[in-house]
């Protein structure tokens, strides 16, 4: 656990993460008009989006399956009954002049989200509510000096908000709680975690206290971070700015504030004084939400396989290390790729070549693995050359990379190159003697005890055969000649 250093002693970070994450579904969450993201403004908006008089909702059930999928994903208690409230208040871009959201009875309660520490263990961070609510249109400030448009696309679409409990402690806790929570809704297909799209919103609410302390402090809330780089800032600075206001004698006014990431800082928005009052009642346009437990039972027959159990099969059936089993498993597409890589082979020498090998290639041309130049396929011909001995995983790196040059097979690079491994005994001890042969000055200060220069002996036979020589067998066979 990281603790903040102040003048006066050392200080805990709490943290509670407040999500908006956009459900994927073709139509808005009460109306039919459609979601697709960078359309025309107002392209986009039904007569119940604009909250025409007399335009009442009607519930998308995909919408409602999508939040009951979420919620299984997160291990979370699913409630057969659920309530739509409005939420009032009065802004541009909310034609209604309220939200329909949920409040008091959410559609999922609480649940748990696990995150995977670097040395391999796992910690659970607690998920207190998700509930289904509409998004706000959208003000454009910056189209005009003098005016501000409103774009009402977004107005509807529908969101889970998801909140955990305020058991995160670090920036890269929190980081890792939202690479988590984002795998598992794109496993699930609930939501596609764009943040620069804006499909997934992020608000932090920190409190410092000092170490050992175990009362909650007083929390500002930052609102809107869209991108997981600039939470960990946001959390940053705003930790150091309540450290000192604290250590200073002062106190922590409950307030929200906004990260501007231009400066890397956290600016006051308004304070709780300002906050509004919502005045939620239940919407009377909508009854409350009944689920049936059999249809929830069935869509947890159904869910695919998630990150945590994926991860959790990767270490037992291919016998990988924690951690490279967390790198594969954060993306749906990079485990279903090693997985045919790994298919009737060696799993951890799989894991290795895709983890760094592969991965290394991708990062380096921006590309993700659905772009792969090298399929899993043509990444198994590779590995099969090593596991074989055609090939000493040496020579293989210099394979690789012919193959992201020219896309032929690993087969087709070791034949015309002639990389083939020198395995013959006979072969070798020629070229062993040779060298020996070649260097009698130093085989004669090995002799007498400068035992280094074994090292040099073997890259002096590599270098005469090309890297080719089986090196186990080049090994022995110089052991043998040198001390026989
Ligand atoms: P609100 O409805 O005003 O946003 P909630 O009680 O729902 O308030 O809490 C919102 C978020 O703030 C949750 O993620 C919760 O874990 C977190 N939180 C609550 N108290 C604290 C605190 N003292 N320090 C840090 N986070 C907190
Ligand atoms: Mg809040």
């Amino acid at each position: 656990m990281a603790y903040v250093q102040g003048a006066t002693g050392e200080w805990e970070m709490v943290i509670g993460l407040e999500v908006h994450a956009q459900i994927t579904s073709n139509a808005k969450l009460f109306s039919g008009a459609s979601t697709t993201f960078g359309a025309a403004p107002n392209a986009q908006v039904s007569l119940v989006d604009a909250a025409f008089p007399g335009m009442l909702p009607v519930i998308n059930g995909i919408c409602v399956e999508q939040a009951v999928r979420t919620g299984l994903g997160l291990k979370a208690e699913i409630n057969l009954i659920s309530v739509f409230d409005r939420k009032n208040y009065f802004y541009a871009d909310l034609p209604s002049g309220y939200q329909i959201s949920q409040y008091k009875q959410p559609i999922v309660g609480k649940g748990e989200i696990l995150l995977d520490l670097p040395d391999g263990s796992s910690r659970a961070v607690g998920i207190t509510r998700l509930h289904l609510e509409q998004d706000a249109g959208k003000s454009m400030h910056d189209q005009s000096p003098n005016e501000t448009f409103v774009d009402l696309n977004r107005a509807g679409v529908a969101l889970m908000e998801i909140v955990s409990e305020p058991d995160l402690r670090s920036p890269e806790e929190a980081a890792a709680y939202l690479k988590k929570l984002r795998a598992i809704m794109r496993y699930l297909g609930s939501c596609d975690g764009n943040m620069d799209e804006g499909s997934m919103r992020c608000d932090v609410n920190l409190s410092m206290r000092r170490k050992g302390d175990t009362t909650l402090g007083t929390r500002c809330e930052i609102k809107n971070v869209n991108s997981i780089r600039f939470v960990q800032q946001a959390i940053e600075y705003e930790a150091q700015r309540q450290v000192e206001i604290l250590e200073q004698g002062g106190t922590i006014h409950q307030e929200t504030r906004l990260f501007d990431n231009g400066k890397g800082i956290t600016r006051s928005m308004r304070s709780k004084e300002d906050a509004h009052d919502y005045r939620y009642f239940p919407d009377p346009d909508l009854l409350p939400l009944k689920l049936d437990a059999a249809w929830v039972d069935n869509i947890k027959q159904h869910l695919p396989e998630l990150p945590d159990d994926k991860r959790a099969r990767f270490i037992g059936e291919y016998g990988l290390k924690p951690y490279d089993a967390s790198v594969l498993v954060a993306e749906r597409a990079s485990a279903d790729f090693f997985e045919r890589v790994a298919k009737g082979r060696d799993g951890k020498l799989a894991a290795n070549w895709v983890t760094s090998e592969l991965f290394g290639a991708l990062n380096k041309s921006g590309k993700g693995i659905e772009e792969s130049p090298i399929t899993a396929d043509a990444l198994g011909g590779l590995i099969d050359l090593i596991s074989d001995q055609t090939i000493s995983g040496r020579i293989a790196k210099d394979v690789f990379e012919a193959m992201l040059e020219t896309g032929k097979s690993a087969a087709t690079i070791v034949e015309e190159r002639g990389l083939k491994q020198v395995t013959d005994t006979g072969a070798i001890e020629q070229a062993i003697d040779a060298i020996l042969a070649a260097n009698a000055d130093k085989v004669a200060e090995y002799k007498s005890g400068k035992d280094k220069l074994f090292g040099f002996f073997i890259g002096q036979v590599m270098k005469a055969t090309g890297g080719k020589v089986n090196p186990a067998m080049l090994n022995d066979l110089l052991k043998k000649k040198l001390n026989g």
